[in-house]
């Protein structure tokens, strides 16, 4: 039995307060729900301590969006997995499909910062998903197999309990669009062949891959019904505590 993961991408939004008041919120009505679900928000980086802070001695852990391959040295603007181990951060999205189009980061970029997330304590959210004009020219299982295969190289199997997916259909974030449970159950269960290829089928029956794309109060259920749905990333509705929470309570 794999316990789900709700985790919530922030995304370029808020600001010190409202970072405060969100995790205040959002821990006041997770404290009045059971918990069936590991819960991740991720802030922008000037406020995961804020955030880190907000949520102690509560259920919610803390992730960032990003991070550098490099532990130090001159690579302006670029921030270490140390330096987010440092304050508190427990959980790192690695290659969400708006770092991959928008600021050009490749398969091996997302696979070297997957190396370098392992070797610390930190726990990756490893994100793929195909475009609209892939999934209509019939190549979304190619792309999905090829990036999981490429963020995944070299990873060792003993260290995967530190590894989640994201299957993220780029046609579905921020769209309003979903994938339909079934849809994206199919593409989930294609990923964990793919990571059985790679680490071995026991390891990838532990592993954790979560949908995201739209996923709302409404369809949050639907969708973490599904066997090979193990949680969802939420961007927009994660910045609304009431209907964060409302997620959270759909997990089973
Ligand atoms: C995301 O950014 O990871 C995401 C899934 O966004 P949205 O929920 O807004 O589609």
């Amino acid at each position: 039995m794999r316990r789900k993961i709700v985790a919530g991408n922030w995304k370029l939004n808020g600001t010190a307060a409202e970072t405060r008041q969100l995790i205040r919120s959002l821990r006041n009505r997770l404290a009045a729900i059971e918990l069936r679900a590991d819960v991740v928000v991720c802030p922008p980086f000037v406020f995961l301590e804020t955030a880190v802070d907000a949520a102690r001695g509560s259920a919610i852990d803390v992730g960032a969006q990003n991070v550098f391959w490099e532990r130090s040295g001159a690579y302006t603007g670029e921030v270490s997995a140390e330096m987010l181990e440092a304050v508190g951060v427990r959980h790192v999205l690695i290659g969400h499909s708006e770092r991959r189009t928008i600021f050009g980061e490749s398969d091996a970029d997302v696979n070297r910062k997957l190396h370098r997330v392992l070797g610390t304590t930190l726990r990756a959210i490893v994100c793929v998903g195909e475009t609209l004009e892939e999934r209509e020219q019939g190549l979304t299982q190619a792309v999905v197999k090829r990036q999981v295969a490429a963020a995944l190289g070299g990873a060792a199997a003993g260290r995967a309990d530190r590894i989640a997916l994201a299957y993220e259909p780029v046609w579905a974030i921020g769209t309003g669009r979903t994938a339909s449970p079934e849809t994206a159950n199919e593409v989930h269960r294609l990923i964990r062949a793919e990571l059985a290829g790679i680490l071995g089928r026991s390891t990838a029956d532990g592993l954790r891959i979560l949908y995201g794309g739209s996923v709302k109060p409404d369809n949050a259920a639907s969708i973490m019904s599904r066997s090979d749905v193990d949680g969802v990333l939420v961007g927009g509705a994660s910045l609304d505590a009431a209907g964060f929470a409302e997620i959270v309570a759909a997990a089973r």
